[in-house]
């Protein structure tokens, strides 16, 4: 993939996000003949060779990049993060019990959700506080008989971000732990020896919508209730290798090339010290200003979702305007917390977040 010089804006959307411009570059030269094959990629047979060597290449290009042990599976299911919030109780909880630990909106939904198919404890909370830090995990309520412990590993709505993931053995806990990694998949390496399950869309991190990929450890599939679908059986899916029902082939073509961008940008080890730096340019420069503020707490912060604030909110329209004349597009918050959020996943040069600062301090010095 060679780099393009880009003069497209910087585009901060929280999801479906930007994609790196290099893999657009690409899929568009491949749309309408993939390798002397004659067809586009989403004219192929799901069964036939060329979308098998799409399929391959992709799930052990990944397996590379998130160091994923060979005692885990890779599925690449369809329904977005919201459906996993019932495909996990439907296959983990046994029908008994689950503990959430709620730190915003998207554990919220997945708790309500799990209580459709078993008893969902709540085992912290931080709603009370605003969901502006993360609790602790030694004065976590664990229930005995817990099937499973769910954590949202990043907040994309709230900004909180696990900066390690909880070590439940450490606990007492023998109950997997089961992540919804959606919104940073892909920006750090993952501690595979604490989890259970991670769950993620592609939208954010990994390419287009439409795929949502399920990493669980071999010993956890085979259990679903009796009423789960078919196609959401993580057994049934995983001994399919994905195509017990077509899959969605487009989308998981785009996230292998978006793998292998991450592949040539130097892994997620790379990305990660990429994503230190961005975020601490913004952040820091938000902690500076008498302008802007972002409430999360500093070591619960996200470094993929930024939300923040003008203290005058009277101003939160020109802001945007502003920002959107010099191409930096999608940063009004999420309607349920308000203000604006940057969303600065791997694709997001630290260019763009100086273009961002850089509007930012200017925006300041007209308004004062
Ligand atoms: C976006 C998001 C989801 C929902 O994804 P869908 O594809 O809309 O189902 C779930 N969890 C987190 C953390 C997210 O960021």
């Amino acid at each position: 993939m060679t780099a393009a010089a880009s003069t497209r804006p910087y585009n901060f959307s929280a999801g479906p996000a930007a994609i790196p411009e290099e893999v657009l570059r690409l899929a568009a030269a491949e749309m309408l003949d993939w390798h002397g094959s004659g067809m586009s990629v989403m004219e192929m047979s799901h069964r036939g060779k060329e979308f098998i060597s799409i399929y391959e290449q992709a799930e052990a290009d990944l397996r590379e990049l998130l160091a994923v042990p060979a005692q885990f599976r890779i599925l690449f299911m369809q329904g977005g993060g919201i459906a996993e919030n019932a495909i996990v109780p439907l296959n983990l909880s046994r029908g008994i019990s689950a503990d959430f630990v709620v730190t915003g909106s998207w554990s919220q939904k997945s708790l309500k959700e799990a209580r459709k198919y078993c008893t969902a404890n709540v085992a912290a909370s931080t709603e009370a506080e605003g969901y502006i830090t993360l609790p602790d995990p030694a004065g976590w309520q664990l229930a005995s008989d817990a099937a499973y412990v769910h954590i949202c590993s990043n907040e994309t709505i709230h900004g909180v971000e696990y900066q390690t993931l909880p070590d439940l053995k450490a606990l007492g806990c023998q109950a997997p732990l089961v992540i919804d990694f959606s919104s940073h998949v892909a920006s750090r390496p993952v501690d595979w020896s604490r989890v259970g399950l991670a769950f993620g869309g592609a939208q954010k991190n990994l390419g287009p919508a439409g795929v949502t990929l399920v990493v669980v450890r071999e010993d956890l599939l085979g259990h679903a209730l009796p009423a789960c679908p078919s196609a959401f059986d993580y057994k049934t899916v995983a001994d399919n290798r994905s195509m017990y029902n077509t899959p969605p082939t487009w989308a998981i073509y785009v996230a292998g090339l978006t793998f292998q961008w991450l592949k040539q940008q130097g892994g997620v080890a790379a990305m990660e010290r990429r994503n230190i730096a961005k975020s601490r340019l913004l952040y820091d420069f938000i902690d500076h200003s008498q302008f802007y503020v972002n409430k999360v707490a500093r070591d619960c912060r996200s470094r993929m979702n930024v939300p923040f604030f003008l203290r005058d909110e009277s101003r939160n329209e020109a802001f945007l305007a502003g920002a959107k004349a010099r191409g930096l597009l999608q940063l009004k918050g999420h309607k349920s917390v308000g203000g604006m959020r940057a969303s600065i996943y791997n694709a997001m040069p630290i260019a763009g977040v100086q273009a961002l600062v850089d509007h930012m301090q200017e925006f300041e010095r007209t308004q004062s």
